[in-house]
């Protein structure tokens, strides 16, 4: 695609489109369509849509994209002070950073900034919030073994926020005046409560499975666009799955299982991506610059 930025998921949604069409009696199903689409666009021009550029679909969405960076600027210290504060070894960070923005850098929304941040907590956990915000947790990062894998999981997290899955859910589940109105500008005591009480929600925010796949087959797609082996991503979810056999995971409370989401990502990889020669691992950078000084 002229952009660049057309990674191979996009056949698979237009393959999955493509089972839809009725062949035997086109003209009724056409104009219900066609009701639709105009029943839609007037709906659209009222409540407030956006598309979805990792699917390229109007997707209905209450909070505008500049709420969307005030939301996650409003939160961001929250989590941070809820998961343990920032791991405060500047090698660390910066390594985290620079793998996370070679991927924003390719996104479908590089307008957003970015931040990527180690957090000195031991669940094994990955999160994002809207506007550009992602976080990983201690505990995940000790379970990684490579680069390749660590993009894996900022890709998927980089995949909501250009979705902006994170908004959608936040006001689907917590409530969007609720949301809002942690980032009016007048602050009193019950407010600063609130945004804590909130922010225990949104780590535990869950997405639908139709996000979460995408997530995974844009991620992977993010993650080949920046140069990385995709098969960190699988390994990434065998990894999550062997863990959650010792004892349950945070990451897994608030996504699906990982045995088909390994199915669906080896397919993936064997349709799209035939040639990985060269693509990144970097076993040896991970382990020097994140494992060796963790263990310190
Ligand atoms: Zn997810």
């Amino acid at each position: 695609m002229a952009d660049g930025r057309n990674y191979g998921q996009q056949n698979l949604w237009q393959l999955e489109k493509s089972t839809y069409k009725r062949e035997a009696h086109p003209w009724p199903f056409m104009r219900t369509k066609l009701a639709l689409l105009i029943l839609g666009l007037s709906f659209c021009l009222f409540i407030g849509c956006a598309v979805n550029p990792i699917t390229g679909e109007e997707e209905l969405m209450l909070i505008s994209e500049d709420q969307d960076i005030e939301i996650g600027r409003q939160y961001a210290p929250e989590i941070e002070k809820q998961m343990g504060g920032k791991i405060t070894d500047p090698v660390i960070q910066n390594y985290v950073n620079s793998v996370g923005q070679s991927i924003a850098r390719i996104s479908h929304r590089p307008n957003f900034e970015y931040s990527f941040v180690a957090l000195n907590h031991k669940s094994i956990n990955a999160l994002a919030l809207p506007g550009g915000y992602v976080y990983v947790t201690k505990g995940m990062l000790e379970k990684l073994d490579n680069e390749a894998q660590l993009a894996a999981i900022l890709a998927h997290e980089v995949t909501h926020i250009v979705a902006r899955d994170v908004a959608n859910e936040m006001s689907n589940q917590i409530g969007i005046s609720l949301l809002l109105s942690a980032v009016t500008s007048e602050k009193t005591p019950q407010s600063v409560l609130t945004i804590a009480d909130l922010t225990r929600q949104i780590v535990g925010l869950k997405y639908s499975r139709k996000d979460e796949q995408e997530a995974d087959l844009g991620g992977l797609g993010y993650m080949v666009a920046a140069g990385y082996n995709p098969y960190g991503m699988v390994e990434t979810m065998q990894m999550l799955q062997n863990q959650n056999q010792i004892r349950p995971i945070e990451f897994l409370s608030s996504h699906p299982s990982p045995e088909n989401r390994i199915g669906y990502l080896t397919q993936a990889i064997q349709t799209n991506y035939y040639n990985l020669a060269g693509s990144k691992i970097a076993k040896e950078e991970y382990h020097k610059a994140i494992l060796s000084r963790l263990s310190k």
